[in-house]
């Protein structure tokens, strides 16, 4: 099989939105050449084999890359949708990144070798050519948080033959209506699954939902949660961690799906008010813990069984679209890995790390600016959400290079306010609150 050589100053491996994000801004803030590779065939990672009726969960101003308005830009209230983020990142990979000339697009390859130091092997995943690329700066790693989506992957349950499951992707291929819906699964997905049952007509009481675990739900509609940081410097006199959370729901900046059901998870998902009073619709709710097996006539859970039909079919949304990956230095030598810096806004903090990469300075000092952080998981994980959030921002304004760029930028202004983080005193107000929602977990058991 022939080998072809390609010499560039960064290998990007990955496609998706973090590789697009940090392309993008090293096309506009350096004068570096770079090889992006993905196994898929369009640019865009797991939103090229999403289900069709997927939108973005976050507002589209938060997302993306910095050179480039999404569609439905303005405003919190609008979510970009599967095709219009797919067109997002075809015409930017085609009219930013390759036609810059510093770009050379591999898509529909695999990356075999990369190892810092020694030339990387890619292989077109049609004709099994292999290309030799030689990396002159760094090998970019944008794909360790390993984003799965349903259709990534087989259920991690048993279905026995006569019971049927399929994909939140098949949902919109059903060619004829099943007796009754099973949802199985609480986080973006499995709440996309229900609310698209729910505007197709489908009466509540046939819908069954499995909630493994109930989970706080940030209330998209409120301007606090990507507003000022002042509202937040109330929570100061909260003394326990779950004063902070009440707090929080008084002023509706999360959200519970059941009034009478006290959340222990946080996963980043949001609603608005009318999408929550959807999900309140549905009354036939199981927490039972998480699906062992699906058979004909009962579904089998962590803490219990319950009946099911041959004629009901269940919708496996169960994947991680959020990963805890353990974090790991961000700049090492000739090396990069992409991770969050802000909880759960992978895109902005790929394009972070690409500012701070073309900054003068050295790794210890990037990685300073740029320690990454866990995807939130627990109720407790939303004082750090927060914390976090604010914390980065008053980090990022001490490099006036940084924050000027910080002021500019299309999608990382709106997280948090920035007006006054370039002075001392509203850094240290910052700095105080970080530590003091750090104290209240840690004296809590972590
Ligand atoms: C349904 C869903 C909705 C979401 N909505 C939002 C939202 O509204 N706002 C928000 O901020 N976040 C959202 N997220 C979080 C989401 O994880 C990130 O926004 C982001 O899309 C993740 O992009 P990524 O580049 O890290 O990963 P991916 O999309 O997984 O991209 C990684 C790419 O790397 C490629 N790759 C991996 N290994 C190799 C290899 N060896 N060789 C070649 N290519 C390779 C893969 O093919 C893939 O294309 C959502 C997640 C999901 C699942």
């Amino acid at each position: 099989m022939p080998t072809n050589a390609l010499t560039v100053d960064y290998l990007i491996i990955g496609a998706g939105a973090m590789g697009m994000a940090f392309a993008d801004v090293l096309v506009s803030e350096s004068d570096s050449t770079m090889a992006v590779v993905d196994r898929h065939d369009t640019p865009g990672g797991h939103w090229t084999v999403s289900y069709p009726f997927v939108r973005l969960h976050g507002p589209s101003k938060f997302y993306g890359v910095n050179s480039r308005p999404m569609p439905s830009d303005e405003g919190t209230g609008k979510l970009a949708s599967r095709s219009e983020i797919l067109d997002y990142y075809d015409r930017l990979m085609r009219e930013t990144l390759v036609a810059s000339g510093r770009v050379t697009y591999l898509p529909k390859h695999n990356v075999d070798v990369a190892e810092p130091g020694r030339p990387a092997t890619v292989r077109s995943l049609v004709t099994g050519e292999a290309t030799e690329i030689v990396v002159r700066k760094r090998v970019v790693d944008a794909s360790y948080m390993n984003i799965t989506v349903p259709a990534m992957r087989r259920a991690g349950f048993g279905v026995e033959d006569a019971a049927t499951l399929i994909t939140i992707n098949q949902l919109a291929e059903l060619d004829r209506a099943p007796e009754r819906f099973t949802v199985i699964g609480a986080g973006k997905t499995g709440i996309d699954a229900c609310l698209w049952l729910l505007e197709r007509g489908i009466d509540p009481d046939r819908l069954t939902w499995i909630v493994p675990r109930d989970a706080w739900l940030i209330n998209r509609g409120l301007e606090w949660q990507s507003g000022g940081f002042q509202p937040l410097l109330n929570l100061l006199a909260c003394t326990s961690v779950d004063a902070v959370i009440r707090v929080l729901e008084k002023n509706r900046v999360v959200v519970r799906r059941d009034p009478d059901v006290e959340p222990s998870a946080f996963r980043c998902a949001t609603v608005d008010t009318g999408e929550l009073a959807q999900l309140r619709r549905i009354k036939n709710v199981v927490r039972l813990g998480r699906v062992r097996a699906v058979g004909a006539t009962s579904v089998t859970l962590d803490g219990g069984t319950i009946p099911t039909t041959p004629g009901t079919v269940h919708i496996d949304c169960t994947a991680d679209g959020l990963t805890q990956k353990p974090p790991k230095p961000v700049f090492e030598a000739g090396a990069i890995t992409l991770q969050p810096l802000l909880p759960c806004l992978l895109p902005p903090s790929a394009a972070v790390a690409a500012r701070v990469e073309c900054l003068d300075g050295d790794d210890e000092w990037r990685n300073e600016l740029c320690a990454p952080v866990v995807n939130p998981g627990s109720a407790r994980d939303l004082l750090s959400f927060y914390a976090i959030r604010l914390e980065r921002m008053a980090r990022w304004a001490r490099s006036p290079e940084l924050f000027t760029w910080l002021a500019g930028s299309r999608f990382i202004t709106g997280i948090a306010a920035l007006e006054r983080l370039d002075e001392p005193e509203a850094q240290t107000a910052v700095f105080f609150f970080a530590s003091r929602m750090a104290d209240l977990l840690k004296a809590e058991g972590g």
